[in-house]
């Protein structure tokens, strides 16, 4: 295959296995696969093609390439470092050392099988998530996208026994629950400055 020319040192058959073992519905999996192989129409093939006049994205100025339109184009920046903080806390490992290249090449492979395949449902949700093509989605209709899913995935016991006690909806919600956290810290200092006589502002 040609993505296997274009990144031979990686582990293809750990990618294909992962993508089966992925535990999301048969479209989701169906738009991943094209994502993984490299095969989405983005405006730089159809520009290369002469099929529309510029390669760069309809919303920005940026080019558009497929590494830009899933992880960065609009709140795709944001997006994708809170996922990397779940995935990061269902590793137990900080986030920067999750892979950039996770969403296109899933090359991973993690014990036990529970948290392997949350960790990969996850990853398939942002791909889908992203390539709905309104880049005008934020953070939070992300995370309310995550939440229906996953509610879809745990109201099925066969679902629940896959991917066991890893997605939970306070690991979801944590990232909300630091910012929330983070302002009342905020708000704190705030009056305990005001109350010393040496406001934040100033
Ligand atoms: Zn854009």
């Amino acid at each position: 295959m040609r993505v296997q020319k274009l990144w031979p040192y990686i582990d293809w058959l750990r990618i294909w296995k992962n993508l089966n073992d992925a535990p999301v519905s048969e479209d989701t999996r169906c738009i991943w696969y094209h994502v993984i192989h490299d095969i989405i129409p983005t405006n730089v093939r159809l520009h290369r093609i002469n099929t529309i006049p510029s390669d760069t994205c309809r919303r920005c100025t940026a080019t558009d390439t497929l590494e830009y339109r899933l992880l960065a184009c609009g709140q795709g920046r944001k997006i994708w470092y809170y996922t990397k903080t779940l995935l990061a806390r269902m590793m137990r490992t900080i986030p920067t050392s999750i892979p950039d290249d996770w969403p296109f090449r899933p090359h991973f492979s993690t014990w036990p099988s529970q948290k392997h395949r949350a960790l990969l449902w996850l990853l398939a949700n942002i791909v889908i998530f992203r390539m709905q093509q309104q880049s005008d989605l934020t953070l939070q209709d992300y995370i309310n996208f995550l939440n229906r899913t996953r509610w879809k995935l745990m109201r099925d016991k066969n679902g629940r026994n896959l991917v066991g006690n890893y997605l939970t909806l306070r690991l979801l919600m944590s990232y909300i629950y630091m910012e929330h956290l983070f302002l009342m810290f905020l708000d704190h200092t705030q009056r305990r400055s005001t109350i010393d006589g040496t406001p934040l502002d100033e």
